[in-house]
């Protein structure tokens, strides 16, 4: 029998857990609010439960809580943390302070086994898939925890390829029994498994974004192997069509790479495909790969595109890169684990 932790847990298991031990669903809901918003810490120091109860919990499941295993810190101020997992699955997560946002970039798998061209993730292979509270654990366990506003699911693994634990720890991230982050402030990144892909749509709130790289066909086969079997203009028709919840936001991450993907052409087919679908655009800057001959499309060019793509009435928005110092922009993490 699997071993049992405490954070991974939702609600009405932490319930049946308290009702098994003789204790009640309103002191489960006290509990998992100490345990998710302030960790074991907060679980042992709350006096609104009985000291029987916590004690009961705490020797009927593990907490599930553990710090990294590893810190790096980058020259602007963007913090990678190794974990490893009680199962003993490397992953990495990344810490990004911004102005206005702190936002935790979450890894769902060990590895990944998708295997796309410009990721290193998919050069470690795959290692596992990651638990609910493995995902959880990454906000919770962070130093900076009490400062983090948003969460994003682009870190090691594709979401979609672990869905019933993506949704699992979105649930336990939004509730107001967990740590009560808005769904707004929560984004899912893939590169489009539809089943997964039509699940998360009806079971989250959260927002979604598909990692694109071409707009063509042919060319995105070639360097993210899922187009293969979930073509992107179907996710992009499924995105589209999907009932709009208020203020969730739907985009394609597009990676520039100079003389890759950056023509005229692509341009323009990324606009025939993505007008009037209400999907935003992200722009983001291609991380050199080893001695890969690919590199980012300059500066001039991504705003080119973004400056095109809203004059055809597309939202879009150029973004910048962190933590490249230290290997934990995107599609670097697994630089360096054995
Ligand atoms: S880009 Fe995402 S899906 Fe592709 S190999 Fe990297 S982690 Fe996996």
């Amino acid at each position: 029998m699997d071993k049992k932790y405490l954070c991974g847990l939702n609600i009405d298991e932490i319930s049946d857990l308290a009702k098994a031990g003789g204790f009640t669903r309103s002191q489960a809901l006290i509990a998992a609010v100490a345990l998710y918003r302030k960790g074991e810490s907060g679980l042992q120091k709350t006096t609104r439960i009985p000291a029987s109860m916590k004690k009961y919990l705490l020797e009927s499941a593990s907490p599930g809580i553990y710090p990294p295993v590893k810190s790096e810190k980058s020259a602007d101020g963007t913090v990678k943390h190794l974990f490893v997992s009680p199962e003993g699955k490397k992953y990495e997560s990344v810490y990004i302070p911004e102005a206005k946002r702190r936002t935790v970039c979450v890894s769902t798998q060990s590895g990944c086994r998708i295997g796309c061209l410009l990721c290193v993730t998919g050069k470690y292979g795959f290692h596992g898939n990651l638990s609910a509270g493995d995902i959880v654990n990454q906000v919770i366990s962070n130093p900076f925890r009490d400062k983090v506003t948003h969460v994003v699911f682009m870190g090691m693994g594709e979401p979609m390829d672990n869905t019933d634990n993506v949704l699992k720890a979105a649930d336990i991230l939004t509730a107001e029994w967990g740590l009560a982050i808005s769904s707004r402030n929560i984004t899912v990144s893939t590169v489009g498994i539809t089943s997964g892909v039509k699940r998360f749509l009806a079971e989250s709130f959260c927002n979604l974004t598909l990692s694109l790289y071409s707009p063509f066909p042919e060319e995105r086969i070639r360097v993210i192997p899922a187009e293969r079997e979930y073509p992107a203009r179907e996710i992009i028709t499924i995105m589209a069509s999907w009932p709009l919840r208020k203020k969730r936001r739907l985009s394609i991450a597009y990676v520039m790479i100079k003389g890759v993907n950056d023509s005229e052409e692509h341009l323009e087919e990324l606009k025939n495909i993505l007008i009037s679908t209400g999907i935003r655009v992200n722009i983001l800057p291609y991380h050199t790969i080893g001695d890969d001959s690919w590199e980012s499309s300059p500066d001039d060019r991504m705003h080119y595109f973004r400056n095109s793509l809203l004059m055809s009435g597309i939202s879009a928005s150029v973004r910048k890169s962190r933590g490249v110092d230290i290997s934990a922009a995107c599609g670097l993490l697994a630089s360096g684990m054995a």
